[in-house]
């Protein structure tokens, strides 16, 4: 989740009373930064993966699946052997959101050859079992998107209770409990945020329209505690959320690519940008809320809304007069511009930028396009600040620009070199939804990192004007988007051919054409990387896993095989106990939980989710001998 600073947290009046101050100190951080290492060069490929985990805690007398409140305990022992020997372990741990989340990298970030494509998926097992051996009888870690009933009753274990009146969140159904109580920082985002807009965030889903939902689906808020607020914050016919656990509570997968040079960050950027939507359709696996089945699979649109800390003048609610902008976004959403020339001509999206700080960036010599997206930053205030950090050095300190930039938090991430540090710039590709087993994770991985390849290796262009990437992100979300919905992409993406017809350079195609082509008309993302691949030496092993890992890719955008969302919704549709009510009871819940784990373990096969081959050949250490061979043959070309 971004920085963690240690420290006592301030309140907002005194966070927001220094806001200036963060911003003023942030940006001359970031020019400071950015004059020592913009000509930083021959950096190499390198790339990680961030999993994170939900704890559940199954009672089989009474057939119940609850998250438990246990991550503290559990991350203290995780990082016992970072603290020893960090530069040793196979694995790192971090604190998320949720009492009962955890993420998980590997020890150190890959690099460059096609062999370590072959241990994603053992480094994902091995951190799996590491954090399993710590848990108690009848405890899981589960790579889950959304816990299916988080918020509704009786969800935590040990038991909590949501207090509407008092604490961080002042939720009707999201206990503190539930908020990692291991830094502060957690809570102090969740309060400030909700100060900041001025009232709780409010998060509406379109409710699942099954045969004996009632025609008008309102719940009574009231017997829950509220005090009018959360009724007139409420859709009818909507689940209704109101606070930051419900989308920051749930689980994502990421990946941090560095590039050599500030340059191909850039490109890097701007090309992975229009495939936010696209994997994200892909990934879909968070169909349920508040023990709820709705009508979209993804949880990007409510974990925007749950930190959305825009007042309501900023929302264009009311007129201006306390803020100085109108911001059409959350600060958890798409990005907004691209960084590198060639994208210049796609941002068609009205900037809302700070102008002071932008020309402040073009007075230290910092180019338009990346000074106006540092200043687009910048228009938020500072969401959760440490009294030890307020005064800087700015000369080697950056916490106040991270401040900023970890809490915007979009869909594709520019990551500076941190100080005296041997990272170069880095890119983020964050819109992933995580998949219950290691070889869907790993396979979605490896196939992200071989679409950046391709697309530095033969200059691919895919970029699309921003307002038809934003058209996209609402699509992915639709239920089956994967099946029935159309997205804009490019028509051409292997020339960069002018067309002086900007509306006849993309087109929509559906994620099947997409991903594995259209007869004549459009290549393919995955014929690309095989004949990326075919000019590559690769050992035998490590091909196989790939070529399992596109089978499962080009299954799930054929249809062929079902998404994680579509099989969720399936098994929950079919359960002898559920009513055609939208509702996941208890029992549903634990049903399906068991049947999840029983599946990650091996002990069922799931062939509509997961095809007929799941066991990759992948090693936990790649052999001597094949990382000799592929450097040699990368040497000789
Ligand atoms: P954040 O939560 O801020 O996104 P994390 O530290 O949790 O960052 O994860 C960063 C990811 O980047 C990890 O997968 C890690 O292996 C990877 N990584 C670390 N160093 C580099 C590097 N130099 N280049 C690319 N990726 C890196
Ligand atoms: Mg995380
Ligand atoms: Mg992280
Ligand atoms: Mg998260
Ligand atoms: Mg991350």
């Amino acid at each position: 989740m971004g920085l963690l600073t240690e420290g006592s947290p301030l309140s907002w009046e005194e966070t927001k009373k220094l806001s200036d101050h963060v911003r003023k100190h942030g940006v001359i951080q970031f020019i400071n930064l950015y004059k020592r290492l913009r000509d930083r060069q021959g950096d190499i490929l390198k790339w990680g993966d961030e999993v994170e985990y939900m704890l559940i805690k199954f009672d089989d007398d009474s057939k119940t699946a609850k998250l438990s409140l246990r991550a503290v305990e559990i991350l203290k022992i995780l990082n016992e052997k970072e603290n020893e020997d960090p530069k040793n372990v196979k694995s790192l741990w971090r604190p998320e959101y949720g009492a009962y989340m955890i993420e998980g990298t590997p020890g150190k970030p890959y690099g460059g050859l096609l062999a370590h494509f072959n241990v994603v998926e053992a480094n994902m097992r091995y951190r799996r079992q590491e954090a399993t051996k710590l848990l108690q009888p009848n405890e899981v870690l589960m790579s889950l998107t959304v816990f299916p009933r988080i918020g509704a009753p009786d969800f935590t274990d040990p038991p909590t209770h949501p207090t509407s009146n008092t604490g961080a969140s002042k939720s009707l159904f999201f206990p503190d409990e539930a908020i990692y109580p291991g830094h502060p920082r957690f809570k102090t985002l969740t309060r400030n945020i909700r100060e900041r807009r001025g009232e709780k965030v409010a998060i509406n889903i379109p409710i699942y329209r099954d045969e004996n939902v009632p025609l008008l689906f309102k719940e009574d808020l009231t017997s829950k505690g509220d005090d009018g607020s959360s009724s007139k914050a409420s859709k009818d016919n909507h689940i209704y959320m109101d606070a930051m656990g419900f989308g920051m509570g749930c689980c994502c997968l990421q990946l941090t690519f560095q590039a050599c040079n500030i340059q191909e960050a850039r490109t890097l950027y701007d090309q992975l940008t229009p495939l936010c939507p696209i994997m994200l359709a892909l990934t879909a696996a968070s169909p349920f809320y508040r023990g709820y089945i709705s009508d979209v699979d993804c949880r990007w649109s409510v974990i925007s809304s749950s930190v959305d800390c825009r007042t309501q003048e900023e929302r264009g609610l009311k007129p201006l007069k306390e803020n100085k902008f109108r911001i059409s976004k959350s600060r958890y959403d798409s990005i907004d511009s691209y960084l590198s020339k060639q994208g210049e001509k796609y941002n068609d999206v009205p900037l809302t930028y700070d102008d002071e700080i932008y020309k402040q960036l073009l007075d230290n010599d910092i180019d338009h396009l990346l000074a106006q997206h540092i200043a687009h930053l910048f228009i938020r205030d500072s969401v959760s600040l440490f009294s030890e950090k307020v005064h800087q050095d700015d000369l080697e300190d950056t916490d106040h620009f991270e401040n900023i930039q970890s809490t915007n938090w979009q869909t594709m991430r520019f990551k500076p070199p941190p100080p005296n540090s041997s990272i170069g710039w880095r890119v983020e590709f964050r819109p992933c939804e995580v998949q219950i087993t290691d070889f869907e994770n790993a396979a979605i991985v490896c196939f992200t990192v071989l679409l950046t390849r391709v697309i530095l290796s033969y200059k691919l262009n895919l970029l699309i004007p921003i307002s038809k990437v934003d058209q996209n992100m609402v699509r992915a979300q639709k239920r089956d988007a994967v099946k029935v919905e159309k997205f804009w992409f490019r028509r051409d993406i292997t020339s960069d051919v002018k067309s002086d017809d900007a509306q006849s350079e993309y087109t929509e195609f559906t994620i099947n054409e997409i991903i594995n082509g259209k007869d004549g008309i459009f290549p393919g993302l995955v014929p690309l990387v095989n004949s990326y691949l075919a000019n590559m030496d690769v050992d035998a092993d490590t091909h196989c896993t790939i070529q399992r890992y596109i089978k499962l890719i080009q299954k799930r955008a054929s249809g062929e095989l079902l998404t994680t969302a579509a099989w969720l919704r399936k098994e929950v549709l079919l359960h002898p106990e559920y009513k055609h009510d939208a509702v996941i009871t208890q029992r549903i819940n634990y049903d399906l939980l068991k049947k999840i784990h029983s599946i990650v373990s091996n002990d069922v096969l799931c062939p509509e989710l997961l095809g007929q081959c799941i066991s990759s050949k992948t090693t936990d250490t790649i052999p001597a001998a094949v990382a000799k061979a592929e450097k040699c043959s990368a040497a000789s070309c």
